[in-house]
């Protein structure tokens, strides 16, 4: 934890006021206890220089600088987004999905149509809850200092579909970074992809890529296609793609009409057929040892061409790319 300092004060129209903002001479008191604040506010600035701040007059045991950075950014936000609620002004949101490995973007206010902060669902109380036409709570917003949302609020936003936007600060900075602080949340407790029908867990983007990549033997640019998942679950080397030989019928189809030549070819190297990668020219395909390190891994350093395409949905609970041994049918 960096040093926070009170950033923050209540002024004395009961309005929340922030230190750079703040002028000397005015009375300000801590958000949290109450009691009498302090700007402290050198006008120096560079190096060296404290961040505008304030500081109790008296000393206050049960007040922290934790407790009033996570009051002043819970009721900042709670006021932001009672002003889009208010204004129909949609709130641009994009996070990295724990789910499926992707990025969703959306608009974090599109079914709101209320801000509560502290409201009580008995189990829990969320810093601001978002609801819905006829009260219902459809997500809440977690502003995470030091205390981390307990094991049964969780449970009951699971269990009753709330959806949990968690922001984590670290600084007093975090104020003045608000807007970008919740564009982008650190956790956003859904995926926009469909569930397995079979296990009901959020399934992953299915993304094939197609790489123009040199013939071993003739030289001319042959098209390479393998398939991978947005969750990258299996991240190591080879694992992570599969081969024109797993292809299903319709994912062959696809690459067919984006102009890879895929054939049945018998491989030396494994004593079996197997379907690859060929050269229109040629003849010669990309045999499946040589695909990471010929095609795959290149592409990647972008020393390749290639281009990827969405082909649906993939469950990494239910079917797994397995794919360790290397063994071929
Ligand atoms: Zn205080
Ligand atoms: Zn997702
Ligand atoms: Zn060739
Ligand atoms: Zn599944």
């Amino acid at each position: 934890m960096t040093n926070i300092l009170y950033t923050v004060a209540t002024d004395k129209n009961g309005q929340l006021i922030n230190a750079n903002d703040a002028e000397k001479g005015n009375d300000f008191f801590c958000p949290v206890c109450k009691s009498e604040l302090i700007l402290r506010k050198s006008g120096k600035t560079g190096k060296g220089a404290k961040r505008p701040h304030f500081a109790h007059r008296a000393l206050t045991p049960n007040c922290t600088p934790e407790t009033a950075l996570h009051y002043s950014f819970k009721t900042l936000l709670a006021d932001k987004l009672q002003k889009h609620v208010t204004t129909q002004t949609p709130l641009p949101f994009s996070w990295n999905c724990e789910f499926c490995g992707g990025q969703h973007s959306g608009n974090l206010l599109k079914k709101v149509k209320d801000v509560k902060v502290e409201h009580n669902l008995t189990v829990c109380k969320p810093d601001i809850a978002l609801l819905e036409d006829n009260e219902k709570v459809f997500g809440v917003v977690e502003v995470v200092v030091t205390h981390k949302p307990e094991e049964n609020a969780l449970k009951y936003y699971n269990d009753n579909n709330i959806i949990l936007i968690q922001i984590n600060l670290t600084s007093d900075k975090d104020i003045d970074e608000l807007d970008n602080r919740i564009s982008r949340p650190n956790k956003v407790g859904t995926c926009f992809n469909p569930k397995c029908k079979t296990c009901g867990h959020y399934q992953s983007k299915k993304i094939m890529t197609i790489i123009d990549g040199p013939c071993w033997k003739c030289h001319s640019t042959m098209k390479v296609a393998t398939i991978s998942t947005s969750s990258g679950s299996m991240v190591d080397g080879h694992s992570n793609h599969l081969r024109p030989s797993d292809f299903a019928p319709d994912e062959i189809e696809f690459a067919r009409s984006k102009g890879v030549i895929l054939k049945t070819q018998y491989s030396k190297t494994v004593h079996g057929s197997y379907v690859a990668n060929s050269c229109a020219k040629c003849g010669s395909f990309a045999g499946d040892f040589y695909l990471f390190t010929q095609y795959i891994a290149p592409a990647g350093y972008g020393e390749l061409p290639s281009q990827t395409f969405d082909i649906g949905y993939h469950c990494d609970y239910c079917n797994n790319f397995e794919y360790e041994n290397d063994d071929i049918e």
